[in-house]
């Protein structure tokens, strides 16, 4: 057989996702071009392999092929799943030097850029593009999305319907998830409906989730209630998923434990809806679920997916997972962490141990949240970069809460940005902020800085207002503040209570 018939074999393997049948047709062909190279990275990249794709992208060259256009647009898929953004700037330069920027490799390095925490080089990519088709406009839609930047995605949203471009399905599926993400819900309601009256799209159950999701992540858990009501088509685990996280976020246990049932009916092989079921129902203290959820979980083998960061230090991936002590350097990581610890408690930082769901001592529960993976791949990262260099982290799982809350402290005691991508979005850390403004307690002035809270709060009320519950400083919310010493409410600061988003280990 020849080159062309084996190529279109390793293909059709992999697009079924038989990737080991693929590569064995690939490595027993007597000859190979680039083509089939580009077919087994292509195939390697779709299937969520983006470190086996990017090891064949380098092996090609050893063999003498130089990568073409499917090969690089392939990688750079593999670059955003991974976050390995060196790799991701390096495969730009050689498309600048050797290619022609269409649109595909436009869109293809916005999003890795994006994904890769970059979203000011994803913008000037996309400002470079000569002509932009609407999958790249929806990649930049999404990229602010995920970034936490809704405003920008809604003005991108603007520029697109005023450029005469009709927008599609995915376009108001980036823009409401973006809205959502920022807690837009004003703006998510009003481009919901418009999308049906005005431009005839019938919502799919992906707009459905990001509706629910917005409104339930706000609080307004009846009204996603009537919006899952009103649905059109069947609602799925998405749609659930969306309303029960709002739901334990903001203690409606009576509405979250339909959706709880709703899941439970749908008997999901998903380990991670099994771990929010069995949170969901421990929080509302209905301690019968939580057996059933466990006996589901132990009986289909369903076990918690280990938590595992991603950390570039100087050009290269190191991979943590959670409790993982093998690390040449975990003596020193420790370390660190127990440095940070104290640091963090004296300023107010409380281990959120709620996070650890095993019946096991307090103080064996602050350590095992010290060997979350994000932690020990932040620690790895301090240990071996300059001072003041930004880190990126990349994880397979939603951030906990207790991470994110230490996350925002250690940024304040390391001066430095701290990037954290999960499965859902990117967190910025910045001087004890996030940039998804999930947090328990947000104080918003826009003329306060942190240190002048800390002073104001800590010097008045330690015991009450402990800085662990304020930090976010966001410009928007109702203005009610109450429960703030008068000293504060004079000043101007205003509290909106959000309750925290995160899950996972
Ligand atoms: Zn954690
Ligand atoms: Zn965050």
């Amino acid at each position: 057989m020849d080159v062309l018939v084996h190529t279109s074999l390793v293909d059709m393997y992999a697009k079924n996702g038989e990737l080991q049948i693929a590569s064995c047709v690939f490595w027993n062909m007597c000859s190979r071009n680039a083509v089939s190279w580009s077919t087994l990275i292509s195939g390697y990249a779709q299937n969520g392999f983006a470190g086996k794709a990017l090891e064949l992208l380098i092996e090609m060259q050893n063999f003498g092929f130089q990568p073409d256009f499917v090969s690089l647009v392939s990688a750079l898929v593999g670059c955003s799943q991974v976050g390995y953004s060196i790799l991701g700037r390096s495969i730009h330069g050689y498309t600048v030097r050797r290619l022609d920027m269409d649109q595909v490799l436009g869109t293809s390095l916005i999003d890795m850029y994006a994904k890769c925490g970059s979203i000011s080089y994803a913008r000037s990519v996309y400002d470079q593009m000569s002509s932009r088709d609407v999958i790249c406009w929806n990649t930049m839609i999404a990229s602010y999305g995920i970034h936490g930047q809704g405003n920008r995605a809604l003005s991108l949203f603007c520029q697109m319907i005023e450029s005469n471009l009709e927008p599609d399905h995915a376009t108001f599926a980036s823009l409401l998830s973006a809205l959502s993400h920022s807690g837009l819900v004003q703006e998510g309601k009003y481009w919901f409906s418009l999308m049906l009256t005005k431009y005839k799209i019938q919502p799919s159950e992906k707009h459905y989730a990001c509706l629910v999701d917005l409104l339930a992540r706000a609080g307004q858990v009846q009204e996603a209630q009537n919006v899952i009501n009103s649905m059109t088509c069947e609602p799925g685990m998405a749609v659930w998923v969306a309303l029960l996280a709002g739901c334990h976020n903001h203690k409606k246990f009576s509405i979250g434990e339909l959706a709880a049932k709703k899941l439970l009916e749908l008997n999901l092989d998903n380990p991670g809806i099994y771990a929010l079921l069995s949170n969901f129902f421990s929080a509302a203290r209905k301690w019968d679920e939580v057996a059933v959820v466990r006996k589901i979980m132990k009986e289909t083998g369903t076990k918690k997916v280990p938590g595992c960061s991603v950390v570039e230090v100087n050009g290269r991936l190191h991979a943590f997972l959670a409790e993982d002590k093998s690390h040449p350097q975990y003596k020193m990581i420790l370390g660190i962490l127990e440095e940070l610890e104290h640091e963090m408690i004296a300023m107010g930082y409380i281990p959120k141990t709620e996070f650890v769901f095993q019946n096991i001592e307090e103080e064996v529960k602050i350590k095992m949240l010290n060997n979350h993976s994000e932690r020990l791949a932040i620690a790895f990262g301090l240990l071996n970069t300059r001072p003041g260099t930004r880190l990126l982290i990349t994880k397979n799982l939603r951030v906990c809460g207790d991470c994110h809350e230490a996350t925002k402290f250690i940024s304040i005691v390391v001066k430095r940005e701290i990037v954290v991508r999960d499965v859902k979005r990117f967190h910025h850390f910045k001087n004890g902020i996030c940039s998804c403004g999930i947090c328990n307690l947000i104080i918003i002035h826009m003329d306060l800085n942190l240190p002048i809270i800390m002073q104001l709060i800590g010097a008045r009320d330690s015991a009450r207002f402990r800085l662990s519950t304020l930090y976010s400083i966001i410009p928007r919310c109702p203005i009610d503040l109450l429960a703030l010493p008068s000293k504060t409410r004079a000043q101007g600061c205003t509290v909106d209570f959000i309750d925290n988003l995160q899950q996972g280990s």
